[in-house]
């Protein structure tokens, strides 16, 4: 009788680095059959435990440009250390086509790119509790060189200020609460209004007839 939109929305999840989103997608797609992640392509070398095809394709520059003449991104951005990063338009709608929530973990250069192209995206922008706890982030996750630290904590500064770009704000002070924050949202995103597609009220006579005749 009422038939809501079946696919998947395209999620797009910013923050600045040492927030935490890393962390918080991955264990929205472990809990979470129909969310998955859009991985990444990237020119930046892999860390030590990071592995292609999962964490992103590392992919050299030359292939990276060839891709962008190309038009097989949904979205692309200069990130780190002149590093590019992009998302592959084809999952995205392979997955969004199944009904399946695509969450894509990106900066906000390429958020702005994203929201200019699909504006039923959502939007959420990960916050961390206080830029204390951000730098110590940082410096804990032991991951980047003091140089790389310094500049990722100065950009987290400027990133900060875009988060009204965003439809959703989650404040990650626990990893648990900011997870079930955005299950919420998205939750809550299946039950809009406009997903509705079609409303059938058409055998009103014959429902009513029907309860007219119907025994108390
Ligand atoms: P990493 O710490 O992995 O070197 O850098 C991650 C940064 O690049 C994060 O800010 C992350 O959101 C962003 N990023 C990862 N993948 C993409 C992408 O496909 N496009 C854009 N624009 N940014 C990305």
């Amino acid at each position: 009788m009422i038939k809501q939109k079946a696919t998947g929305n395209l999620v797009v999840i910013s923050g600045p680095s040492g927030c935490g989103k890393g962390t918080i997608c991955k264990e929205l797609i472990k809990r979470n059959k129909n969310i998955k992640l859009s991985i990444s392509m990237t020119t930046r070398k892999p860390r030590a435990q990071e592995i292609d095809g999962r964490d992103y394709y590392f992919i050299t520059k030359e292939e990276f440009e060839k891709r962008i003449k190309e038009n097989k991104f949904l979205e692309y951005a200069k990130v780190h250390h002149d590093n590019y990063y992009g998302t592959p338009k084809d999952k995205i709608d392979e997955y969004t086509k199944k009904g399946i929530d695509v969450i894509a973990e990106i900066d906000i250069n390429g958020a702005l790119q994203i929201n200019n192209e699909i504006k039923e995206a959502i939007f959420i922008f990960i916050m961390p509790p206080s830029m204390k706890e951000l730098k110590s982030r940082l410096i804990k996750r032991n991951t980047e060189c003091k140089e790389q630290i310094v500049e990722r904590f100065t950009k987290a500064y400027q990133e900060i200020n875009y988060v009204s770009k965003y439809n959703y704000v989650v404040i990650n002070d626990k990893i648990e609460k900011a997870v079930q924050k955005i299950e919420a949202i998205l939750l809550s995103e299946k039950c809009r209004v406009d997903r509705i597609e079609d409303i059938d009220l058409n055998n009103k006579e014959e429902m009513i007839h029907e309860l007219l005749m119907e025994d108390k």
